[in-house]
């Protein structure tokens, strides 16, 4: 867990840096391809080519926020994986045999709730928050 954590932070790291980077160039072309644009009006220079310079410097910006956003969307994806928990409860809500309202702790006989019932390996675990215990529930029970 610790090593996955470093790992973690270290994208954090990376993704900074390349929203930094990013920003800072994209930045570049775009202040660079106003300016070609803005000079092409100016007496005694190619118009032409410095407003297709200016263009394509400003594209090129474009370019650059596009990727900037692209990788972060990335890294945030990676950095932010769905719980399995999750996926744990929406198992057990599927699966149309098992009925949890009529469910009952095989200890006592309390009503158990979809937070003291957990599925691991396909086996359904049961820990009774009224009695304490806990155990793992016998495949396709009869309740
Ligand atoms: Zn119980």
């Amino acid at each position: 867990m610790a090593k996955n954590s470093k790992k973690k932070e270290g994208l954090g790291c990376i993704q900074i840096a390349i929203l930094v980077l990013g920003g800072f160039f994209s930045l570049i072309f775009l202040f660079f391809g106003v300016l070609f644009i803005w000079s092409a009006g100016a007496a005694g220079v190619d118009s032409g080519a410095r407003l297709s310079t200016g263009i394509i410097l400003i594209f090129i910006g474009f370019i650059f926020i596009a990727i900037t956003i692209g990788i972060s969307i990335f890294i945030y994806k990676r950095l932010h994986p769905k719980e399995e928990k999750i996926e744990i409860t929406q198992k057990i809500d599927l699966t149309g045999d098992i009925q949890l309202q009529t469910m009952k702790c095989q200890k006592c006989g309390a009503q158990l709730d979809k937070n003291s019932v957990t599925l691991k390996e396909g086996a359904i675990f049961v820990s009774c928050p009224y009695c304490g215990s806990d155990y793992e529930v016998e495949e396709a029970p009869k309740w």
